[in-house]
């Protein structure tokens, strides 16, 4: 493929978000000499860059977020790509390709695959900012190992809760579910899973309203939904985590109308990440999936890269 000298402002491939998916298309654009700039408003490594411990990403056993994220950078750019700060304000289809606009700058590009990612939905309780890694979670996969054989309880009433209940189940030697109504939100077949798991209850019309302790939790206060009571249990220090299980938000506002929308409200893509407006691809947790990790957000960006530079190659053929 030809590779065209660009101007700073014209590039092949622009690439919104620094996050693990974000890079990895970056490394894989690169490669394969696409000239290529990612933009980040933030912190390289986007999600993680805020966990102590990555423990389960292939072939790195332990790793810090941030080390993880500032590494997936510099890969990226070791191979050519290009990193700049910035927030996006708008992305815009026309017919010769997208103008990308920053708080500071306007860009054109070719292609444009959009990596801005998703944010876990909080339980508004409190506590839950001072906690956070500390007792308070928003992944059981992610999380799930530091629980082994401790007390967890779920906070949500939904799919999310229903499933990380069950993988929490065998991992925890207790799990209880504080579902905020007095029925579940899940479907009734899933929800009927549950009862096959002994160690698993359900606390209906309760909520946490606040979590406490010194390096760990140790005291969580419950209030009844029915009678507006409050009472407060109490835990031995570490013994005990909060996972947060309401769902998630996927970043979408760049690519409204350009992009469909799932029911969980992440992009539709097709197995390429490619969207329904030619040459945009979306990849990471901002899409509708299953499972939002550092893998599976990895795994899309090589994709939308890989579907990028042959969109490109294709303008001209
Ligand atoms: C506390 C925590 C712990 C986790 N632990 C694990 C774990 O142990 N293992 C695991 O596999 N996964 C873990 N995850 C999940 C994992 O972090 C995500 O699945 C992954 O980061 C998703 O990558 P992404 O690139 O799709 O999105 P993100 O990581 O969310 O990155 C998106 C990036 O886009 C940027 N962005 C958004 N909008 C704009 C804009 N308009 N302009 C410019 N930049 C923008 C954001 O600043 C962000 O950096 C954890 C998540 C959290 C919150």
């Amino acid at each position: 493929m030809e590779v065209l000298m660009s101007t700073p402002n014209q590039r092949d491939l622009v690439i919104i978000g620094g996050g693990p998916a974000g890079y990895s298309a970056a490394l894989y654009a690169a490669r394969a000499s696409l000239d290529t700039l990612v933009i980040e408003q933030g912190m390289p490594g986007g999600q993680i860059a805020t966990s102590d411990m990555i423990d389960n990403y292939p072939g790195i056993e332990q790793c810090s977020g941030a080390e993880l994220g500032q590494k997936m950078k510099a890969h990226a750019e070791s191979a050519g790509a290009q990193s700049t700060y910035g927030s996006v304000q708008s992305l815009i289809r026309h017919e010769s390709g997208f103008t990308i606009t920053t708080d500071m700058d306007s860009i054109e590009a070719k292609s444009v695959i959009v990596a801005t990612g998703a944010t876990p939905r909080p339980g508004n309780f409190s506590g839950e900012e001072t906690y956070r890694g500390r007792g308070v979670s928003y992944c059981a996969t992610c999380d799930g190992m530091f629980y082994r054989g401790k007390h967890v309880f779920i906070i949500g009433g939904g799919n999310s809760a229903v499933e990380e209940a069950l993988y929490l189940s065998n991992l925890a030697d207790q799990v209880e579910i504080i579902v905020r109504r007095d029925v579940f939100r899940a479907p009734r077949g899933m929800v009927d899973r549950l009862s096959a798991k002994p160690n698993i209850s359900i606390r209906y019309q309760t909520s946490i309203i606040e979590v406490a302790g010194s390096t760990f939790i140790n005291t969580i206060t419950f209030r009844d939904n029915a009678t507006g009571k409050t009472h407060v249990e109490s835990y031995d220090e570490g013994s005990v985590g909060v996972f947060v299980a309401v769902g998630h938000d996927p970043a979408t506002n760049l690519v409204a109308g350009l992009a469909e929308l799932g029911p969980d409200g992440g992009v539709l893509t097709d197995e390429h990440m490619g969207t329904t407006t030619p040459g945009l691809y979306c990849a990471g947790d901002m899409r509708s999936k299953s499972l939002r990790q550092v893998v599976t957000a990895a795994a899309d960006g090589a994709i939308a890269a890989t579907a990028a530079y042959h969109y490109i190659e294709s303008l001209t053929a």
